[in-house]
């Protein structure tokens, strides 16, 4: 099976919130790499007419963090969000597993916003999994970040990198 490490940067913290940025990375357990990647900033304007929301709790989250992580919100790659998720659907290899940080976040926030567009999503229900799961196999391995903190590509390929590490000290095999 082809491995993908899904990280959003979103406007909520549960399925039906409003999405900044989808970034995904290929990841390779059985030799410890990283392969092909997918980033794409989306315009929040519009999505609240999805139904798609936004916390006020998350929105100061934002205020919050360091100017390079809020470049999302103003970045000129933006695109309407269903063109991105057109875009992520296209690159999403077939019979991925899809690793998201929680079973309760990337998955399904990226779901929804599929269904909001009335697409399924793209990978096969049976094939989400859950990195922050697999991460707490390992409490003491911490994630080593490169790249900017909530930039969704550079979170991926972190994550894709630490679960790998963390696969190995535990003697998983992620086949
Ligand atoms: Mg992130």
């Amino acid at each position: 099976m082809t491995h993908v490490m899904l990280d959003l940067e979103t406007m909520g913290t549960r399925a039906g919130c409003a999405i900044l940025s989808i970034g995904a990375v290929v990841f390779e357990p059985r030799n410890g790499s990283l392969r092909d990647e997918f980033y794409q900033s989306v315009f929040l304007e519009g999505q609240d007419k999805l139904g798609l929301h936004t916390s006020d709790s998350t929105l100061k989250w934002w205020n919050a963090q360091s100017e390079e992580a809020r470049k999302v919100l103003t970045c000129p790659d933006r695109m309407e969000l269903g063109s991105a998720l057109d875009k992520f659907q296209e690159w999403l290899p077939i019979n991925a597993y899809v690793w998201g940080n929680g079973a309760d976040f990337d998955n399904p926030i990226l779901a929804a916003a599929y269904a909001a567009f009335n697409m399924p999503q793209p990978w096969k229900p049976y094939n989400g999994r859950c990195y922050r799961t697999i991460k707490n196999l390992a409490p003491d391995l911490k994630l080593a970040r490169s790249g900017t903190h909530h930039n969704a590509l550079d979170d991926a390929k972190s994550q894709a990198e630490h679960i790998m590490a963390v696969a190995m000290r535990c003697n998983l095999t992620l086949a």
